[in-house]
Parts: C-alpha cells; sequence; structure tokens
C-alpha cells in the first residue's frame, strides 16, 4: 500500500488478478474492452507492447479513490480504462479545485516519468470504472528507451498542458453558467453513458464556486431541456443546448482532444 492511499484512501485500488491474462494480445477476451479502451495502451507497438504487458494490472477504482496526492511520491502510474480522474490543485486551507481531468486517452503519474520528483496535484477518481497499473520505474525505463512511448507521452503531456491552460482562463474569465456547461460536455466526453454520478456539491468543489450556484445554472439548464437532475445524477439530454451556451473553452478542450486522437 502506498503512502496516498494509505492516508487518504482506505480502501486501496484492487487489483483483478488478471495479470497472466495480459501477456498475449489475443487472449485478452475479458479485459480486450477495457484496453483498448485506454488510447496510449492502445497504440503502443507490438514490441513496446510485450514489454508492458506483464507490468499491467487491471484495477477497481471506485469513485472518491485517491489516486496521488501532491509531495508524495507515488510508485504507480495509472492509464484509465472507463474511469475518470480529477487532477486538483489543492491550496493550504485545504480547498481543492480542477485543474484537468483525466479519461481513456490519457494516463496519470507524468512527473516522475519526466523527471519530476513528485506530482504537486491530487488525483481523484471522478466517475468510478477501472484502470491499468503500472509501476512508475518501468514506465519511466520504456520512456527513456526513446520508442512509441516516449511520443505517446510527450504528445499527451501536451495536451493536459493545453488542458490546465484552458481550464485556469475559464475559472477566471467565464461565468459559472458558461463553466458549468464546459464541464458537463467534457465529462460526457469521457463517460460511458449520458448520465454523470455526481452531485451539485461536488461539481461546485471542483470549480471552487458555491453549491447554490451551481445548483441555480443547474436549474437553469434543466428548464432548457439540456439536462435532467436527479439525487444524485445528471442525465444530458441534449448537448446541443449545453454547447450552445458553453465558452469558448470548450471548443478548444475538444479540437485538443480530436488532435490527441489523431496524433496517437
Ligand atoms: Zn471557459
Amino acid at each position: 500500500m502506498t503512502p496516498a492511499l494509505a492516508v487518504a484512501n482506505p480502501r486501496p485500488p484492487q487489483a483483478l488478478s488478471l495479470r497472466a491474462a495480459l501477456p498475449s494480445r489475443p487472449r485478452l477476451a475479458l479485459v480486450d474492452p477495457l484496453l483498448r479502451r485506454n488510447r496510449i495502451l492502445q497504440a503502443l507497438t507490438d514490441e513496446a507492447w510485450a514489454r508492458m504487458a506483464p507490468q499491467l494490472q487491471l484495477i477497481e477504482c471506485p469513485t472518491g479513490t485517491i489516486l496521488e496526492e501532491p509531495g508524495v511520491p507515488s510508485p504507480y502510474t495509472y492509464f484509465p480504462a472507463d474511469a475518470v480522474v480529477s487532477l486538483l490543485c489543492v491550496t493550504h486551507d485545504g480547498a481543492a479545485s480542477e485543474v484537468a481531468r483525466v479519461g481513456p486517452e490519457g494516463m496519470i503519474g507524468i512527473s516522475p516519468i519526466l523527471g519530476g520528483p513528485a506530482t504537486s496535484n491530487r488525483a481523484v477518481v471522478q466517475t468510478g470504472g477501472h484502470a491499468f497499473r503500472a509501476r512508475a520505474d518501468g514506465i519511466r525505463a520504456e520512456f527513456e528507451s526513446g520508442g512509441c512511448m516516449q511520443r505517446l507521452l510527450l504528445r499527451y503531456t501536451q495536451s493536459l498542458l493545453t488542458q490546465m491552460a484552458q481550464t485556469a482562463v475559464c475559472n477566471r474569465r467565464h461565468s459559472l453558467h458558461q463553466q458549468l456547461c464546459r464541464y458537463l460536455l467534457t465529462s460526457i466526453d469521457r463517460a460511458v453513458s449520458n448520465t454523470l454520478a455526481i452531485t451539485h456539491e461536488r461539481i461546485a468543489a471542483m470549480l471552487g464556486v458555491r453549491r447554490e450556484g451551481v445548483t441555480e445554472c443547474a436549474g437553469q439548464l434543466q428548464r432548457l431541456g439540456a439536462i435532467h437532475c436527479s439525487r444524485g445524477h445528471i442525465a444530458v439530454l441534449d448537448r446541443t443546448v449545453l454547447e450552445a451556451n458553453a465558452c469558448e473553452c470548450y471548443g478548444v478542450l475538444r479540437g485538443e482532444s480530436h488532435h490527441l486522437q489523431a496524433a496517437v
């Protein structure tokens, strides 16, 4: 158990004992649909895959699981399959706001791969699901070999920087109404369904605003027919309304996502 998980996560991610099934792609009937969801793993060459597969473990990631804490070196990197993870910037008074989100397009734990001692963000599972876990030193060795893993992770890092910059300007310059539309759209884009298991309170925490403001904006979007809110869930009924009410940031993020997909 890592220190980060011991401190903040009473139930660490559970390995699903599928490691023995991983080395050969044709034998992946059970995990193959999940592997295909993570674009970095899916884009590995056969040679890189042969080196990486024995290092991967499929793990459960329940909502709320903390994968990384700022300043605490993590021995693992994570490649989300159907889980979505928020990267949070945490202040000294304990407040935390989302600076980026990582779904099946990316990975968590890039800092030590690029030479940093530890991440500066908290990584919390926002939408429960599964991820593939590998030891950071193994990923770093593959990265330093200069092959496709290096190209994929550098490209993903560029995408992550774009997302962080856009989130920063959005939080400062755009209305809560626009931010909520952007948040819901980027959530749905990574989700496996149009219904998000998330409360107004949690969205408010991610955006760094008061819960009442999120509830008011969600009510407006519900009256427009864009969403339906029920206890602990938000169903997106008409994303075109969200797109029409979102700020330019969503377009930038979606464009970057398309560029990333094309590159990997
Ligand atoms: Zn914005």
